[in-house]
């Protein structure tokens, strides 16, 4: 895309380069979008460079994506920061989630890092949860974050092959199968990313209405 300007140009635009992201962030937000509503442009079709997550919180992190992005591109940006809260480890890895093992953000390397550090912890304190926050800034200033959560516990083996990330070990709360061992729809109905996003699309909505 070279211009954001022509008649059909996007309004809004994710501010994220992780492909599952951009799938479940599709799949929550499209069935609460009114028929006509304009379409929501991915990160990669804009020449932009992802800034320094420098923030102290899920919520400053997601601010952070979402202006960079609104600033380079001039059109409203929604983020998601989000990541796994270990109860014993006091909330880590928590905003260093994607970045456990080391700078590249190997998913299966976080994962094992993970479990090796947890190898002793019984089941009764292996509670956990996901964390997402929501952010939405407009060209104008506004900026809107809304925070979602869902809690559960941590297995002591990876199991299931869908989702990403830490899902093969993340049990949530009243279910007896892994996050990734959950259907996309099942995950998206329970998901922190679906509690933050959905609370957030009344604006979303509006940003798309032009208003
Ligand atoms: P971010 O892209 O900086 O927000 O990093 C998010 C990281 O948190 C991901 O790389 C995963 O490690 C983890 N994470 C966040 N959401 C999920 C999820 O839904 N399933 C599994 N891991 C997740």
């Amino acid at each position: 895309m070279s211009s954001v300007h022509s008649a059909n140009a996007p309004r809004l635009v994710f501010a994220t380069g992780n492909a599952h992201k951009v799938a479940e962030l599709e799949a929550i937000i499209a069935p609460l979008l009114p028929e006509g509503a304009g379409r929501i442009a991915r990160m990669s079709d804009f020449d932009v460079t992802e800034p320094v997550e420098d923030g102290a919180t899920f919520a400053e992190n997601s601010l952070i994506k979402a202006r960079s992005l609104c600033a380079a591109t001039g059109i409203a940006a929604l983020a998601d920061d989000s990541g796994l809260c270990v109860d014993i480890m006091g909330g880590a890895p928590g905003i260093f989630s994607a970045r456990w093992s080391g700078a590249h953000g190997n998913d299966r390397a976080n994962l094992e890092l993970l479990l090796a550090q947890l190898s002793d912890v019984p089941l009764h304190l292996r509670g956990a949860a996901f964390v997402s926050a929501a952010a939405l800034v407009l060209p104008d200033g506004r900026e809107f974050v809304e925070l979602g959560r869902v809690d559960g516990h941590l297995t002591t083996a990876p199991q299931g092959e869908r989702g990403f990330g830490y899902d093969p070990i993340f049990v949530p709360s009243g279910m007896d199968r892994t996050a990734a061992q959950l259907t996309a729809e099942e995950k998206n109905a329970i998901s922190h990313r679906g509690i933050a996003f959905r609370a957030l699309a009344p604006r979303i909505i509006e940003v798309l209405a032009g208003s």
